[in-house]
């Protein structure tokens, strides 16, 4: 099934790229993390051994359970809300945290990163319908956070997460991403060494790849339902 699923995916990724208007910044490479949460851990090394190298987990705890368990490999990418006490121990499991969405967060990971020596990789997740109950900094807060990015010495911002809403109705999503495209843009203006634009998942990855994503967070379309039963 996954074999099966993994070769539908891309080809709608192909078939998105070919349907973009224009040629865009982001380049035509899109990166798939497969979102492994709760599904257990053969899931990861089914994917891994089908070639896929990013693998994305929502919560620090069942990553790192997952992470005792299975051989070392693959690039993880932390895409769930970060708990302030939960910092320790993702900074030292996850290559990329993409879900950076305070000003607070930022400099708790830069403190934990360079306590262990680490340059971490990070995302600022935007929250750009400003929806009330969603992470992620509104305009405002990441303008200034951009402001306080050069004081932090153990982190490397390689770009922005966004996640649209739910909506019945895929083409509601687009002026969402396509606003998250353009904010991209002045970012990469203003630092050329930004190369990731995290948009999409399994409802609406094919519009974000239309509008310019780069990186696409996908679980469902690849793994089937997920068991919420799953304790770790
Ligand atoms: C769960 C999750 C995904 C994947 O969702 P699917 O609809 O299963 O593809 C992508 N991004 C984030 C931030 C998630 O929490």
């Amino acid at each position: 099934m996954l074999t099966n699923n993994l070769q539908v995916v891309q080809d709608k990724i192909r078939m998105a790229l070919q349907k973009r208007k224009n040629k865009k910044i982001t380049g035509s490479d899109v990166t798939l993390v497969a979102v492994t949460k709760n599904h257990p851990p053969e899931v990861i090394e089914a994917a891994l051994a089908l070639g896929i190298k990013d693998i994305g987990e929502n919560r620090v705890q069942e990553a790192k359970h997952k992470k005792e368990v299975l051989p070392t490999g693959g690039c993880w990418h932390l895409i769930g809300h970060l708990q302030s006490n939960k910092v320790r121990h993702a900074v030292g499991m996850f290559d990329i945290i993409e879900s950076v969405d305070s000003l607070h967060l930022l400099a708790e990971i830069d403190k934990e990163a360079g306590r262990i020596g680490k340059v971490q990789e990070i995302l600022l997740q935007l929250n750009i319908a400003d929806e009330k109950q969603k992470f992620g900094f509104s305009k405002n807060e990441y303008l200034k956070a951009l402001t306080k990015l050069d004081d932090y010495r153990y982190l490397r911002i390689r770009g922005i997460m966004v996640i649209a809403h739910q909506c019945d109705d895929i083409e509601e999503t687009r002026p969402v991403f396509a606003s998250g495209y353009r904010i991209y843009c002045d970012l990469k203006a203003a630092r050329q060494e930004i190369d990731i634009l995290s948009m999409g998942m399994s409802g609406d990855y094919t519009v974000a790849v239309e509008e310019g994503a780069n990186t696409v967070r996908v679980g469902t379309a690849l793994f089937g339902q997920r068991d919420y039963n799953l304790k770790f």
